[in-house]
């Protein structure tokens, strides 16, 4: 830009009005961070529309002067994909103002909803109308519906309801070119041509911009059990969810498994957090939901641990017997990653494995890593009931964090990992996306048709290249 953007950011000032357009330092600061504090990156602006039609007039004013755009919800994305790059010519987009409830439609079972509302705010607007918004992420205060849209984000309820992409209908987009896609509609079924709002859904922003979306709803549970069986293993914890699928059928919401040092970190760096069931390698947290009033959910649950105990499956159980047992062993499974944080930075896989594989990978990736890593700490945790870990790496105890996350420790670390992980049919990204992070890993381990096929989509409909460029391709 000739006159370093002055022009750009004067029209931008006229569209967003002056005090939502942010450009000093200390202002642009927090939002050219992740929440890791992994990424630093650089911005022309930060600017905050406050409808659609703002968003559309920044696009185009930003793909006029060939400013590229980084859309931005709640920034506690964890692969860097709504940071800017550290050029200091990019626009982050936050879609914090657009945060109004459009409409609700509680027969419909559906909810209309501005991209910038946080997930609790849909949550409990979608309860105010007796139904449940069911996504559930240990960020939920402060990521909003378009982060989760735009990440495909999944969470501790996918077992049961499936992730972001299985609980959207519609959306609105704002194009490249600045153009408005209204795909809002609230159908269930709708074969006409391509379904469009798929591409805009874990595009990580570099599609377009979303502006809204039509939610599906859900029942509201009206009986709940929350549970957590002790394992000596993590094949054990393959044959109790099993078992618990089976026992409970769709009831069974959610099944989390924590190893011991991810708990042991969770409660270190969060004091007064209960230990019901101390000295075990893994642990299982097992969720129950009953739309109906069922007073037995509670003894079916205890029925199938008791039954998965006898059977040397489970070495030993809780079930909660209020909801503050409840809420606390979840936040004990929540406070994981904030605990992982506090300790210090570290190496962090998000994989995707068919169920039945996970105890092989396990046993593999541990012993090519801790040759690799001597001391190496395995922060284990994640959704296993659809697959899903979250494989973490800390330094060995007492060593430096810093060097442990050098650049060429993270790329020996993820080549071991999702070399392991493609060798299994699994995936390097199950629910945080690429962003700038594994970008590299995408190339290695996709086919090269499947990249390029991207490549052509990304090339229709950002020709120039202006949105959230750098990340995922
Ligand atoms: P941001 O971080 O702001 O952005 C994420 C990406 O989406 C970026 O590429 C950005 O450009 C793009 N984007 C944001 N808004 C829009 C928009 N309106 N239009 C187009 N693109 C947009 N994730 C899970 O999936 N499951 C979990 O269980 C989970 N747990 C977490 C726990 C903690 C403690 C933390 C910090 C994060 C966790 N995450 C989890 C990751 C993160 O919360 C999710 O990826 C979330 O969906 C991001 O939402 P956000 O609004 O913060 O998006
Ligand atoms: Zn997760």
């Amino acid at each position: 830009m000739a006159d370093g953007g002055a022009t750009l950011l004067s029209r931008l000032a006229t569209i967003v009005g002056g005090a939502n357009l942010l450009a000093a330092t200390a202002d642009v600061a927090p939002y050219v961070t992740d929440w890791r504090g992994r990424y630093r990156g650089a911005a022309l602006a930060v600017v905050r529309p406050s409808s659609t039609a703002e968003v559309a007039s920044v696009v185009r004013a930003c793909a006029a002067a060939g400013a590229p755009v980084v859309p931005q919800g709640g920034n506690t994305g964890l692969c860097g994909g709504a940071t800017p790059r550290e050029r200091g010519d990019e626009v982050v987009v936050s879609l914090a103002r657009m945060n109004r409830v459009r409409s609700v439609d509680a027969d419909n079972a559906t909810l209309t909803v501005e991209a910038g509302a946080t997930l609790a705010a849909v949550q409990t607007v979608a309860q105010e109308a007796g139904l449940a918004f069911p996504l559930s992420l240990a960020s939920e205060g402060s990521c909003t519906i378009g982060g989760n849209l735009a990440t495909n984000a999944g969470g501790t309820a996918v077992l049961r309801y499936g992730n972001a992409r299985a609980l959207v209908l519609g959306v609105e987009v704002v194009l490249a070119d600045g153009s408005v896609l209204d795909l809002q509609r609230s159908l269930r079924k709708d074969n006409t041509g391509y379904d469009l709002k798929h591409l805009f859904i874990g595009a990580e922003g570099t599609l377009g911009i979303l502006t809204a979306a039509v939610l599906a709803l859900h029942a509201a549970p009206r009986t709940r059990t929350t549970a957590l069986a002790a394992l000596a293993s993590v094949a054990d914890a393959v044959r109790l969810l099993r078992r618990a699928k089976q026992a409970l059928g769709d009831r069974l919401v959610g099944f989390e498994l924590m190893s011991d040092i991810a708990l042991g970190l969770s409660r270190k760096h969060h004091p007064g957090t209960p230990d019901p069931l101390p000295g075990h390698p893994w642990y299982a947290l097992l969720q129950a939901d009953d739309s109906a009033e069922d007073p037995r959910l509670a003894e079916r649950v205890e029925a199938m641990l008791a039954d998965a105990i006898e059977r040397g499956e489970a070495r030993d159980a809780a079930v909660a017997r209020s909801g503050a047992q409840a809420a606390a062993m979840w936040s004990a499974r929540e406070n994981i990653s904030e605990g992982q944080r506090r300790e210090g930075p570290n190496l962090k896989h998000d994989i995707a494995l068919p169920v039945s594989a996970i105890p092989g990978f396990l046993d593999e990736a541990e012993r090519r890593l801790a040759a690799a890593f001597p001391g190496v700490r395995f922060v284990v945790f994640g959704h296993l009931g659809d697959g899903n870990l979250h494989y973490n790496l800390s330094a060995p105890e007492g060593t430096e964090h810093a060097s442990f996350i050098a650049p060429a420790n993270l790329e020996r670390a993820q080549r071991i990992v999702h070399d392991l992980v493609a060798a299994r049919g699994g995936s390097i990204s199950a629910e945080h996306g690429i962003g700038q992070l594994k970008r590299a890993e995408l190339v290695r381990t996709k086919a090269p048709l499947e990249i390029a096929v991207m490549k052509r989509i990304k090339a229709a409909l950002d020709p120039a290249g202006i949105l959230n460029p750098g990340k995922v391709l």
